[in-house]
């Protein structure tokens, strides 16, 4: 079996901000020679999480708009207490940390809309990204 692992770094721009690293996570897969196997995602990061979805304009707000029906920005939190970001770890435990995708052919198997989003609940700052391609 050959592995090859990578650490993307990902720069985010606002407090709440989305980043659409499709593309990055895909040149990992085709530098890494793997033609069939799994590509695991992983975000080791507990304000931060993943997911896989549509990208364009309107549907980039409507995520705004549900990150802040789920958990108000802000709001009456007692981690606040000693720290200001607790909206952003109430976020994360309802996304994920981790994506398993198949490779097959060299390629990553993915839906026509579904883009691999890197969601940033306490920005702005860089986040670390580890891709592993495990297969032959
Ligand atoms: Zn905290």
């Amino acid at each position: 079996m050959h592995v090859v692992s990578r650490e993307l770094v990902i720069e985010t721009r606002q407090r709440r901000d989305i980043v659409n690293i499709t593309d990055q996570v895909e040149r990992v897969v085709r530098e890494s020679g793997v033609r069939n196997g799994i590509v695991l995602v992983f975000l080791p990061h507990a304000t931060a999480g993943l997911f896989a979805n549509e990208d364009e304009p309107n549907i980039r707000r409507d995520y705004a708009n549900l990150f802040e029906r789920l958990v108000p920005a802000s709001g009456d939190y007692h981690h606040n207490m000693i720290d200001n970001n607790a909206d952003a770890h109430l976020l994360t435990t309802l996304y994920r940390q981790f994506y398993v995708f198949p490779v097959i052919n060299g390629r990553l198997v993915r839906g026509t809309w579904q883009e691999l989003f890197l969601a940033d609940f306490d920005g702005p700052r860089s986040r670390r990204v580890v891709v592993l391609v495990m297969g032959e």
